[in-house]
Formats: C-alpha cells, sequence, structure tokens
C-alpha cells in the first residue's frame, strides 16, 4: 500500500446523488462519503480510489447522468490524500437502528441490545447493498411485513437480488419457512450466507444467479428491490416462476418510473394491491392472477 489515495470531489443535486453513487462504485471507488453540503439541495461526494482512477474514465460515467436530467456536467476535482481506515470509519458510522415496525438492525460488531418488541437482524454488508439504511430496503420490509403472514406454511419466498441477505433473514424471522435468496454477484452471496449464519439457526440457501434458475410456478412470494430496468429486463422471468395467486413486491423504483413498472404488471393481467412511496421511491405489492 502507498500510503496514499485518490479523492474526488463532485457536487452533486440531492436527486441524482443515488446514481452517481452507482456509478462510481462500478467503477471500483473504495469508499463515498457524503460530506458538507453547500446548499440543501446539494450533496458534496468525496470518493476514495485506493488505485488511482483517470479523469477520462469518471467523466463518461458521470455527465451523462447530469445530462439526462438537463444539467450541465458537474466539476470534478481530483487530489491525493493520505490513506484513510475506511472500514474503521465507516464501522463508526453504521449503528443501531429501528428498522419498519418489527425489527432492529444491529451490526455485528456492536453489543446492541435489541429492544424487547422488535427482531433483532445482525448484520455485517461488507461490500453488499443492504445495511437497511436505504429507502428502498425499508419499503420492501414494510410491504414484507403486511404480506408474509399470507404465504402458506409451506410456501416458498425467493429473495431477488439479495445483497446483504436482510431481505431473506427478514423473512425468516417473520415466521416464513422456506426462504432463498440469490444474487448474480458472488460477493453478495457469501456476504448474505454469513449474516444467514449471524441471524438463524435454520439454513438459508443462497446461490449466485438470477430467477431464470427458479422452477416454473415455484414461487409464493417474490421480494424484487432491484431497479426499474432490470425489474422490466426479467419480468418475462418472474411471471414463469412465480406461482399463481402469488405476490411480487417490488421495489427500488423512482416516483416518476413508476406508471412504466405499473404498465408492465397490469398488462400481463396482474393486479397491484399496494403502492407506497417514500421520498423519490415506490414500491408496489403486486398479485399474478390464477390462470395465467
Ligand atoms: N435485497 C437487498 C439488496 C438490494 S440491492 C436490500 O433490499 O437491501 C440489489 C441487488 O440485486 C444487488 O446486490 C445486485 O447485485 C443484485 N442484482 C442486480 N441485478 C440482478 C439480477 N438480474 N439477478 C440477481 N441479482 C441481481
Amino acid at each position: 500500500m502507498s500510503g496514499s489515495c485518490q479523492q474526488l470531489t463532485i457536487d452533486v443535486p440531492e436527486e441524482l446523488k443515488d446514481a452517481i453513487i452507482g456509478e462510481l462504485s462500478e467503477l471500483g471507488a473504495d469508499g463515498i462519503w457524503e460530506s458538507g453540503e453547500p446548499d440543501p439541495t446539494v450533496t458534496r461526494l468525496e470518493i476514495y480510489f485506493n488505485t488511482p482512477v483517470r479523469l477520462e474514465d469518471v467523466e463518461p460515467r458521470i455527465g451523462p447522468i447530469f445530462l439526462r436530467a438537463n444539467l450541465s456536467p458537474p466539476r470534478i476535482v481530483i487530489g491525493t490524500v493520505a490513506d484513510r481506515d475506511w472500514l474503521g470509519e465507516w464501522k463508526k458510522s453504521y449503528v443501531s437502528f429501528p428498522l419498519a415496525r418489527r425489527f432492529y438492525v444491529i451490526p455485528s460488531w456492536s453489543e446492541s441490545v435489541c429492544p424487547p418488541d422488535r427482531l433483532p437482524i445482525r448484520i455485517d454488508p461488507g461490500q453488499a447493498f443492504g445495511t437497511g439504511t436505504h429507502e428502498t430496503t425499508q419499503l420492501t420490509l414494510e410491504c414484507l411485513e403486511d404480506c408474509a403472514g399470507d404465504v402458506n406454511p409451506s410456501g416458498l419466498v425467493v429473495d431477488l437480488g439479495t445483497g446483504s441477505g436482510i431481505l431473506a433473514i427478514a423473512a425468516r424471522l417473520l415466521g416464513c419457512k422456506r426462504v432463498i435468496g440469490c444474487d448474480n454477484d458472488p460477493d453478495s452471496t457469501r456476504v448474505a450466507a454469513e449474516n444467514g449464519e449471524r441471524n438463524t439457526d435454520h439454513f438459508i440457501p443462497l446461490y449466485c444467479g438470477s430467477i431464470d434458475a427458479m422452477r416454473s410456478e415455484s414461487v409464493d412470494l417474490l421480494l424484487c428491490n432491484l431497479t426499474a430496468d432490470v425489474i422490466a429486463q426479467v419480468f418475462a422471468e418472474i411471471q414463469r416462476a412465480l406461482k399463481p395467486g402469488g405476490s411480487v413486491i417490488f421495489s427500488g423504483i423512482l416516483v416518476e418510473q413508476r406508471d412504466s413498472i405499473r404498465g408492465i404488471v397490469t398488462r400481463s393481467g396482474w393486479t397491484v394491491e399496494d403502492d407506497r412511496t417514500r421520498g423519490e421511491w415506490i414500491a408496489i405489492v403486486v398479485r399474478k392472477p390464477y390462470g395465467h
């Protein structure tokens, strides 16, 4: 390790923040911090790379996001700073918190005690998505709390895009006996397996892959916190894998993508049973009718 790393600073409008963080993570950012906000609608992102990155590689990823929003590309300030203890700093910022109505998230390294009226979920997300702090995860869990009781005792729940495993664990804790998680990212399936072991004595099967690996008409409830684009891509496979009468919780959808996802669902003859909004995000609960 050289003892130094590269720091990029970009001011981003709040509504573009998630898309930009996604692009920078794909570029291999080792740490992303939201720091002092120049004004309430803008977030200053400090992005750190242990392996040097070139401006020519960053600009083509960030610029188009601004252009699509009719904004001119941002100024990207690039510099070198001393190495930081990413993990140590991040661990200090991730502390226990109540989640949805039933849960209490406890970082695996914390000694916090779970309040008696809540179910503890012990998580070390590692590099995987799914700390429980994101609105899309929260919306999915709130819908799951309402749906889990309707799942037949022998019914199968699948967590598509399990990340840290948080939703699969929550489903198991809510009493669903057959829960499977999958993710097309091998690191996430490994992290999810470790988190599964932290939370339940029952083995949660996990595989690296997607919904196409599931048998036709086998899934009773699908948890699907992806993005609108991926949901549109895999909808046909979801339709195949779901049992008639089965439900899907779709999350990770931006408010402006609501109509397009609702359109895909209703054109297939499915019914929308719930629709919730949190900030710029929505989740919908849909049911596949019998005879489809
Ligand atoms: N379920 C977690 C994580 C959601 S993030 C939560 O709710 O917090 C979305 C996850 O889906 C990522 O881990 C990503 O690797 C995975 N993913 C994206 N596209 C996928 C696909 N087509 N099939 C399976 N997993 C996918």
